[in-house]
This record gives structure tokens, C-alpha cells and sequence, in this order.
């Protein structure tokens, strides 16, 4: 068991699309070690979730561990969709990329189809933040960073560094956005 090292951003790991996992490797002790390395990782940083990209294990495993007060959900071999795609914002930070705050937005509500720790099949259908939080570790699976999506428009000033960020646009209690910082 250990804490892993965090890839960031440039690790050509982050940019892979993610091995899925055959139900006859959840018992073994190579896949078994990753996810206790996962959920340590996790833990260690304080994060809402992890996906095994970002502890160098291009395989398609993430853990949601939102909201704090469920069980965190292991998501094996996910596959997303989208079931509203009304656009909904939230800055979003990642352990993958440091000191950097970026506004993205997502579909409010989509459904996930994955494969849970016995080999079943689950089915989630998340929506408002947690749908954000889902589509952030989901992404991680299929190479993309929350950099990817956000979009750049002149006077927008939708990236921050997290100084910045907290000092200008840290959200209100009535402000539509919020903040998702894995
Ligand atoms: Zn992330």
C-alpha cells in the first residue's frame, strides 16, 4: 500500500484512453493494489475523487467519493450519457494540473453505465454538481483535462491560478457556479 506520485499535466499518461478492466482481473492482487493505491492517493490529498490515470495506472478505474457523506463509488470501464445537455458551469481544479482553477461547463445530467467491484453492472444517472464531478474523473479515462473544456474567449478570464481564483472569483452563496476541487 502507498501514496502514489501525481502525474500532472504533460504526463503522457493523462493523454491515453484507458485499458478496461476484464471481471477476471478484480480479484487479483495487481488490481487490488491499485485500487488500495487509489483510494490512499485520494485520501492522502483530500480530493472528491481520483481516476488511476493520475496515479501513472492507464487502466479505466475512477472513485467518486462525493458526495462526503455516501460510501466512495468505485466506477470500472464506464460508459457516459448525456440524458440533459443544458449547460452548467463550475470551476473546476485537478490534482493532475496544480494551482490552476478553470471554469468549464458540462451537461447537467447524463447517465453512467459501469461495472462495480463484484462485476455487476450499475447504472447512475448523476445530476448538478455530481454529474460535474463524474464527467471530470470520467474524462481522466479517455485523456482529457478540465483545461480541454474550458473555453478560452477573449474577456472571459475563465482559467485562474488558485490565488487568483480565490481572490476574484471564488463563487458567492448566490452565485449560479460553484467549485469542484479534485
Ligand atoms: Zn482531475
Amino acid at each position: 500500500m502507498a501514496i502514489r506520485k501525481i502525474a500532472r499535466m504533460g504526463h503522457p499518461v493523462l493523454r491515453m484512453t484507458a485499458r478496461k478492466i476484464q471481471s477476471s482481473e478484480l480479484r487479483t492482487p495487481e488490481f487490488r493494489a491499485v485500487l488500495r493505491d487509489m483510494f490512499e492517493t485520494l485520501e492522502e490529498y483530500e480530493g472528491i475523487g481520483i481516476a488511476a490515470p493520475q496515479i501513472r495506472e492507464s487502466v479505466a478505474v475512477a472513485i467518486i467519493a462525493y458526495p462526503a457523506d455516501q460510501e466512495p463509488k468505485v466506477v470500472i470501464n464506464p460508459e457516459i450519457t448525456v440524458l440533459d445537455p443544458t449547460p452548467q458551469g463550475y470551476w473546476e481544479g485537478c490534482l493532475s494540473v496544480p494551482e490552476l482553477r478553470g471554469l468549464v461547463y458540462r451537461p447537467r445530467k447524463v447517465r453512467i453505465e459501469y461495472m462495480d467491484l463484484s462485476g455487476k453492472q450499475q447504472v447512475v444517472e448523476p445530476e448538478g454538481f455530481e454529474a460535474t464531478v463524474y464527467q471530470h474523473e470520467l474524462d481522466h479515462l479517455f485523456g482529457t483535462l478540465f483545461v480541454d473544456r474550458v473555453k478560452f474567449e477573449p474577456g472571459a478570464s475563465p482559467i485562474a491560478f488558485t490565488e487568483e481564483y480565490a481572490r476574484y472569483h471564488a463563487p458567492g452563496e448566490d452565485d449560479e457556479v460553484g467549485e469542484l476541487d479534485d
